[in-house]
Parts: C-alpha cells; sequence; structure tokens
C-alpha cells in the first residue's frame, strides 16, 4: 500500500513509525513531514488545508490511504474532499469534525444525547455572558468556541478572572463562549476507533498539561503522557462507552454525520463515573505516541479497517505493557520558544519496539538537528512496567545533548 500521513508533529512521527512496520505499509509519505520522519519516510512540501491540492497529490502518486494526523485539516474539509475523490480517508467529515470544533456543537450533542458533561450555558454576547459568571460565582470555566489550540480555556478560580477570561474573548467585538461548572476529579483520554457504525475501544492514556512539575504553571499543548491510565480501568471504560460515547455517536448518525476516524474522548473521573470534557476528532499529541508504541505494525490493519468500515472484525491485541513518553520543549514554552538551540546524542538513541525519539518541532540546519518549535522532542519508551518504560525514557532523556530545552521530571506520577 503507498500511505500518505498528512502533519508534522510527534504525533505523526509515531503513526509514520507504527505503520512502517507494517509489511503491508509499501510506500510511506508523510506531508509536511519533519526530520525525525524524513528517516524512514518521504517528505512532501505540501499545503495540507487545500483539499485540492492534497488530492491532487494523492492522484499523482497513487496513494492507496490517506491518514490525517492534526485536527485543522479535518475542520477544514480536507477528508471530505478526498471521500468526494473516491480516496480512502482515515479521519472523520468536516460536519463530524465539530465534535472538536465547537465546544457548543458538542455540548448541543450531548444535550440531545444524554451524555454526562459540565452544566453549561453559551453566550454570543458578551454582557449576557459577564451576568452568567457573576451570578454562578467561582470556580468557574469560560472557552472560546472555536479551535484555540488549547490556548482558549480559562479554568477562573475568582469571579474577576473570569470575566477577564470572556473581556478577551469578546475583545474584538464579537466572540462566542461556553461557560461550564467546574468539574472535580482525575483527567484521562480514552481513544476509540469508530467506522461510522462499530466502534473499538483502541486504549488509554494520561496527558501531562500543565508545564511545571506537579502539574502546576500554564497550560501547555502537553509535557508527557503515558498508557494505560489506571484511572480508566475497565469498568470506567465500559460505563464511557455506555453512557457517553454510543450515544454521542448515534446522535451523529442521527443527524446525518456518522463519524469515521479515531474519537479522543477528554473524560474527568471522580468516584468511578466519568463525564466528558471535550471531544478531539483526532489522536491525542504527545498520546499517539504511546499508543503507536504499544500498538507498533498493528496500528496500520485497525486504521485501514476503520477507514473501510470493517472495525467487526478487528480487535487490537494489547501486550501487558506500558509506555511513557517524555517532551523536551525548547526554553520559553509555552510562551515564545527559543529557536536554533543545537540537539546533540540524537544519533546514539536506540530506535527498537521499546525506545524512540519522536520529532516534534526539530529543523534540520547544515546536516545538524535545531529546535524549531515549542514541544520539540518526544522521548518514548516502552516497560513490562511503567517504572521500567520511564526509568528507559529518562535515562534517553539524560542522554541528549540540548541545553536549549528542558523537560518535566514527573511524568507518570500520579499512576506511580
Ligand atoms: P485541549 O484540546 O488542548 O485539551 P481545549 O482548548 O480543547 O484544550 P478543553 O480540553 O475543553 O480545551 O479544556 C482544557 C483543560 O481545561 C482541560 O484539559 C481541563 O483540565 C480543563 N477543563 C476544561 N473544562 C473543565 C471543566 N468543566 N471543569 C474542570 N476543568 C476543566
Amino acid at each position: 500500500m503507498n500511505i500518505l500521513i498528512l502533519g508534522s508533529g510527534g504525533r505523526e512521527h509515531a503513526l509514520a513509525w507504527a505503520v512502517k512496520q507494517n509489511p503491508k505499509c509499501d510506500r510511506l509519505i508523510a506531508a509536511p513531514g519533519n526530520p525525525g520522519i524524513a528517516q524512514l519516510a518521504e517528505c512532501a512540501a505540501l499545503d495540507i488545508l487545500d483539499g485540492d491540492a492534497v488530492a491532487g497529490f494523492v492522484g499523482e502518486n497513487a496513494i492507496d490511504l490517506v491518514i490525517v494526523g492534526p485536527e485543522a485539516p479535518l475542520a477544514a474539509g480536507v477528508a471530505d474532499r478526498l471521500r468526494g475523490a473516491g480516496v480512502l480517508v482515515f479521519g472523520p467529515s468536516q460536519e463530524a469534525a465539530r465534535l472538536e470544533a465547537s465546544k457548543g456543537f458538542t455540548k448541543a450533542v450531548c444535550d440531545a444525547c444524554g451524555a454526562p458533561t459540565a452544566a453549561y450555558a453559551a453566550f454570543s454576547d458578551l454582557a449576557p455572558a459577564r451576568a452568567y459568571v457573576q451570578a454562578q460565582g467561582a470556580p468557574i470555566v469560560v472557552k472560546a468556541d472555536g479551535l484555540a489550540a488549547g490556548k482558549g480555556v480559562t479554568v477562573a478560580q475568582t469571579v474577576p478572572e473570569g470575566l477577564a477570561a470572556l473581556d478577551a474573548i469578546f475583545a474584538d467585538g464579537n466572540g462566542s463562549v461556553v461557560i461550564e461548572e467546574c468539574l472535580q476529579g482525575e483527567e484521562a483520554s480514552f481513544f476509540l476507533l469508530c467506522d461510522g457504525e462499530q466502534v473499538l475501544p483502541l486504549g488509554t492514556a494520561q496527558d501531562h498539561k500543565r508545564v511545571g512539575e506537579g502539574d502546576t504553571g500554564p497550560n501547555t499543548g502537553g509535557m508527557g503522557a503515558y498508557s494505560p491510565a489506571p484511572v480508566l480501568s475497565e469498568a470506567v471504560q465500559r460505563r464511557a462507552l455506555d453512557e457517553i460515547v454510543a450515544p454521542t455517536l448515534r446522535e451523529m448518525a442521527r443527524r446525518g454525520a456518522p463519524y469515521q476516524g479515531v474519537l479522543y474522548a477528554g473524560l474527568i473521573i471522580a468516584d468511578g463515573a466519568p463525564k466528558l470534557i471535550e471531544y478531539n476528532v483526532r489522536f491525542g499529541d504527545p498520546e499517539c505516541q504511546v499508543l503507536m508504541m504499544r500498538l507498533g505494525g498493528q496500528a496500520l490493519d485497525l486504521i485501514q479497517a476503520c477507514a473501510e468500515g470493517r472495525l467487526s472484525e478487528m480487535e487490537a491485541h494489547w501486550a501487558d505493557d506500558h509506555a511513557l513518553t517524555v517532551v523536551l520543549a525548547a526554553q520559553g514554552y509555552p510562551g515564545t520558544p527559543e529557536k536554533g538551540g543545537v540537539i546533540g546524542g540524537l544519533g546514539d538513541m536506540p530506535e527498537t519496539s521499546e525506545a524512540m525519539v519522536f520529532h516534534a518541532g526539530t529543523a534540520e540546519r547544515d546536516g545538524r538537528i535545531v529546535a524549531n518549535g515549542g514541544r520539540v522532542l518526544n522521548v518514548t519508551a516502552r516497560g513490562a512496567t511503567l517504572q521500567e518504560a520511564r526509568d528507559r525514557a529518562y535515562a534517553m532523556v539524560d542522554r541528549i545533548e540540548a541545553p536549549s530545552l528542558f523537560c518535566r521530571r514527573d511524568i507518570g506520577w500520579r499512576a506511580l
């Protein structure tokens, strides 16, 4: 098979690494890819938000399957454009991608299907939104409606903080906001493959959103992850599937927008009861890195079956193992990251089914790898226990020579 992966982050490097292990994969191209992906696949410069350009590239290169990594091309309708041209695609339609692109839409879907989630109100004017926050009091959660790359959410501990978040969202005179009850509990990510009819649970992970150790400091895209997440026990997964995901999928089908692709349910769990915080319509980054590390080559069989509507024939075979990834980020992140710092020691890193360094924001300059983004590398390892995976990952971190990068030293602390 000729396979095209859209995207350029650590998630796409992990997808490429797993897909490449499957003997079915003949030719692998990533667009635009990154220097890590370039070591195992071809990289092509392509505007992945331009459905016509992607469709043209697919035709010219006899691509059999397109795997869409990030949310932006999905929200832009690239999967629809490709499916319209008869191309096999892994990723939801533009309408189904609203589960991530619009928080108001997701809330309305949850209302319609009875999925447990935080109580909320939605506003498109500032004055009633401010009045609502004043009436509800704090803590309260203020979310800009729309894709904001994880930066549109404020968990306000005080009313003035909530009001300031509203003022910022409506700063240019218009805006749209969802204001939510602040839920308490432990967060975890539940991944499911959906082919429009069938659903196959694909594993669990826990991310570390805050930049600082002990979950302190500002939110980031994620500083590390591990899989599985013990808080998502079999029983909690069952409840999440029966009470949240299955009703959502039925409601999406009823609306004429059946969901196909990976669905990422961000859950908060208190006393064994899951509630939905958000849906994402793609793999998490860095959660994908730990899932792919554990799945290996079978990821391609599952992705293909999902795209072909054959999930009922499939099951995922998990070893009784653990994986953990540590994000190395550039100094300054999540503010303005320092670019250009040289990274050494990568040539000596293991590249096995137990240990991989996935690239995210890197670039190649004069034959050397340099930092070129906020989150730069994902140092990922597998082990029989979480402790073993973690020890392996940090041993690799310590051998990377990168004074311009930093990481959290406590990834996995909740489960350990
Ligand atoms: P991302 O996609 O990066 O996770 P996002 O912008 O889509 O972010 P959410 O996931 O909805 O936003 O919220 C970001 C974070 O804010 C959550 O991971 C969670 O920690 C916190 N949060 C969101 N909603 C609530 C809530 N109702 N109660 C408590 N915490 C919340």
